[in-house]
């Protein structure tokens, strides 16, 4: 039995999906992006769901990630956004994975394992505009036409940019790529390349350009729940599929002092209880990305809080939900166990808490348990390697 588990509410993301759709423009399409295990909440659930509410295409970053999706029944489109290796090709092609192509030994290599196995290849073209990752650059657009005009085993079915400020509402710097984008396409136009369909929206673009939805909108973040930076709340009504839970394992009261966890940075202020719950930075839980400061403001604010630790005082230290309540983190939370102090709560081993876990930063081997209509309709764990259901919840 799973003492730490997710669950995943399959009706949110229908619902948001849906949300999404009565936003876009007419004649374009959601693609919905499910990297990463679908940003922690399961490709293959999610894309399903979607898939039988009439998704017509999805994106991964990886062939691996697109052969899971086609060996578990998705027969929808599948593009693979990020490059591909040599070594994939082959695969890919077999199973009508579209690739993206970002460079032109890519081009080529896709051409020879696509010409061996006398199958075309259906390729997005990927243009550098501004994001300095991936992607054709402007030099290369033209002989990118001539090429493409010329590959009998390659069939370019759509073009793309990824946008690097969107989250951040640069406009400016946005409206660029943009114009970039439209140059290339016009180029490989005149080349003898059209219709091809075009994207460059994600989650944050979506929203802010509605008139650059194109054929297909690439949408992770808003699908399962989130908006791209706080200043998009409220722009369309989502919900929250995710909930990630643990049960107290064990309580004890302790008296006003009492040193808690590594380093001993953390006393309790009055006599208290201490709960335990299984769960850790092993598990993701209080592992935070590396956030670059945005702005001046948000540096100063990075300095007075590190400055105050060094004091002894923590500032934002993680809190959990226990019925309703919020209960603090009780000093450095552990690989795999976390104490919090109840402080007036009553509360008995077995009591489940609500953990504020980072979907994209949560551990896969945490048992997810899927939700449609409020029943329970399946999960996954993994246990030696291998992904499977817990008997305990079947
Ligand atoms: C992740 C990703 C997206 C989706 O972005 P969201 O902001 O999560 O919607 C779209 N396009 C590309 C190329 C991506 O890598």
């Amino acid at each position: 039995m799973s003492d730490a588990w997710i669950d995943i509410d399959l009706d949110a993301i229908i619902h948001n999906y849906e949300e999404i759709t009565a936003h876009l423009q007419s004649g374009s399409k959601v693609m919905a992006v499910v990297k990463a295990d679908a940003y922690g909440l399961g490709a293959v659930e999610v894309a399903r769901t979607l898939s039988q509410r009439g998704c017509e295409a999805f994106a991964v970053t990886t062939v691996e990630e697109g052969l899971i999706l086609r060996h578990h029944g998705i027969k929808e489109m599948i593009l693979v956004m990020g490059p591909v290796s040599l070594g994939n090709m082959e695969e890919a092609i077999l199973e009508d994975l579209h690739l993206s192509i970002s460079d032109f030994s890519m081009l080529k290599n896709c051409e020879t394992v696509a010409s061996r196995l006398g199958k075309k290849a259906l390729i997005h073209l990927k243009l550098e505009t501004g994001m300095g990752r991936t992607g054709f650059l402007e030099k290369e657009w033209e002989e990118l036409a001539t090429t493409l005009a010329r590959g009998e085993y390659l069939e370019p079915v759509g073009v793309f940019t990824h946008l690097a400020r969107a989250a951040q509402r640069d406009s400016s710097y946005t409206q660029k790529q943009y114009e970039k984008f439209q140059e290339g396409i016009e180029i490989l136009r005149e080349g003898g390349i059209h219709n091809l369909m075009q994207h460059i929206c994600n989650s944050a673009a979506f929203l802010d350009y509605p008139q650059w939805h194109h054929d297909f909108v690439r949408i992770g973040t808003l699908l399962i729940g989130h908006f791209p930076s706080p200043a998009f709340k409220g722009k369309l009504n989502l919900k929250d599929p995710w909930t990630a839970k643990a049960r107290i394992l064990h309580v004890r009261q302790v008296p006003k002092g009492a040193y808690v966890g590594y380093q001993s940075i953390y006393r309790t202020k009055k006599d208290t209880s201490l709960a335990v719950i299984p769960v850790g930075y092993a598990d993701g839980f209080g592992v935070q990305p590396h956030l670059v400061p945005q702005g001046l403001w948000d540096f100063i604010k990075i300095v007075i809080k590190n400055f105050l630790a060094l004091c002894g005082i923590y500032l934002g230290q993680e809190s959990v939900s226990i019925k309703g309540h919020k209960v603090k983190v009780a000093g450095k939370i552990g690989m795999q166990i976390t104490v919090l102090d109840l402080g007036d709560l009553s509360v008995e081993p077995g009591e489940e808490v609500i953990i504020p876990l980072r979907r994209t930063q949560a551990n896969p081997r945490i048992l997810r348990r899927y939700w449609l209509n409020k029943r329970l309709i399946g999960n996954r764990i993994i246990k030696e390697g291998i992904s499977q259901p817990d008997p305990e919840y079947v």
